[in-house]
């Protein structure tokens, strides 16, 4: 059983093609667009995306101004030895505003089924049927891989409703002043209405192993210790995401199980050391616009030599993720952060765009810095030193 005949095929609702969706979709209105995915917009609906304002160019803001769910003009770290509040704006977009903008363009068909396999100018799915497109992308989250070594950033959140309201302004991006237990542990709060919060607990960790049931004790510990008096808890959320400290991309993207164009978590498109995807994925969508007219096959080398780009540009970010995993000892991770904190704010905004100039990167590592270069350096295979150390 065939379907119809698709400008452009979507495999995965998620963020990614979202938001590639309402592009080629504001850019090319004619254009037959199909979202394929087993929950439909379900997965996309459970998820709220956060970003600094300073992570993108400001032409992208006009496209997330839509979506937004929250936005503030500042947020909180704190640590055992130091707290600050910083000036960066921060914001939120939810899966919630994403589907209901999917939905409203005529020409976005959502296809509730599996992708079973991309060949070349068609998929097929789980009920036997194909579909044919001349351009077909792959968003459907991250792919395993042995040429990628990475670590993890875990945590379990609870969107929750308080009794009182908790007069919390801005959000809080970490509070390490926690127990480590081990890792680097730190838990991030974000007042998403006067008596709305959600608090998640996260841990960079070398397993990805997760204890929900555990790690839900200690959030509502958190909150009871803040005295925010829990009335119901709205949502969970759960996520384990890559923290990349080492690899080699030409092998990871030769390793794809497709000839589509791969793009999100997926793609590599993801920063290092947060595992943020947000950022990335507008310009992706930018991209992808742009030589959406090719096919796929131009859409997945633009893509391709995006990927090899940024993770050349960001070797110095998978550098300090061994100095957080390989050369700190577990309870003392925190205190690299707790350093890279007492540095101006405009380095840590470009920290986070993945923008760090040469002055900055050498800032960081400068001085004294609270775990031993030397041990990040070695743990990194021969082969790759040279590239990180000149990132
Ligand atoms: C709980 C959580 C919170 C996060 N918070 C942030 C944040 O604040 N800021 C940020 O930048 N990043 C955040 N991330 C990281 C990252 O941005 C997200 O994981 C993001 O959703 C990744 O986008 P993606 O498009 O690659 O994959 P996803 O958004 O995960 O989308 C993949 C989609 O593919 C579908 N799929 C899977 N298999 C198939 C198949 N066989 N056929 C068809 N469809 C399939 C899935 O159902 C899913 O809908 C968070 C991640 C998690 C898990």
């Amino acid at each position: 059983m065939d379907r119809p005949d698709f400008d452009v095929l979507l495999a995965g609702a998620g963020l990614a093609n979202g938001l590639i969706a309402l592009e080629l979709s504001d850019r090319y209105p004619q254009q037959k667009i199909a979202l394929v995915d087993p929950t439909g917009l379900r997965s996309a609906i459970d998820h709220t995306w956060c970003l600094f304002e300073t992570d993108v160019p400001s032409h992208h803001w006009p496209r997330l101004e839509g979506l937004l769910e929250a936005r503030w003009s500042g947020y909180r770290v704190a640590f055992p030895n130091r707290s600050r509040q910083l000036g960066t704006g921060y914001a939120c977009i939810t899966g919630d505003r994403l589907a209901a903008a999917l939905r409203d363009r005529p020409r976005i068909e959502i296809v509730s089924r599996a992708v079973t396999r991309i060949g070349a100018g068609a998929v097929d799915l789980d009920d036997g049927s194909r579909m044919a497109a001349p351009l077909i992308i792959d968003g459907r989250g991250a792919r395993a891989s042995k040429h990628l070594r990475i670590g993890f950033q875990k945590f379990v959140g609870l969107e929750v409703r308080l009794r009182r309201p908790h007069g919390l302004d801005h959000p809080i991006v970490m509070d390490a002043t926690v127990a480590q237990n081990g890792d680097y542990r730190f838990i991030y709060v974000l007042p998403l209405g006067p008596d709305r919060l959600l608090v998640e607990d996260t841990r960079y960790a070398d397993g990805p192993q997760l204890e929900i049931p555990a790690i839900e004790t200690a959030v509502l510990r958190y909150a009871r210790a803040r005295r925010w008096m829990v009335a119901d808890v709205l949502r969970r959320e759960v996520g384990v995401l890559p923290v990349a400290l080492d690899g080699d991309i030409d092998a990871y993207l030769k390793q794809a199980d497709s000839p589509a164009a791969e793009v999100g978590l997926r793609g590599a498109f993801f920063h290092p050391t947060t595992g943020y995807s947000l950022p990335d994925a507008l310009a992706v969508a930018d991209i992808v616009a742009r030589e959406a007219t090719g096919g796929t096959a131009a859409v997945a080398r633009a893509l391709q030599e995006h990927a090899r780009r940024l993770w050349r540009e960001r070797g110095f970010y998978r550098l300090l993720n061994r100095m957080l995993f390989k050369a700190a000892k577990g309870d003392e991770r925190y205190r690299v952060l707790e350093r890279f904190y007492g540095l101006p704010q405009p380095l840590i905004e470009r920290f986070y765009a993945g923008r760090s100039t040469f002055a900055d990167k050498a800032r960081v590592l400068s001085g004294r810095p609270p775990v031993p270069l030397w041990r990040a350096l070695k743990a990194a295979p021969p082969a790759w030193r040279h590239a990180h150390v000149s990132a």
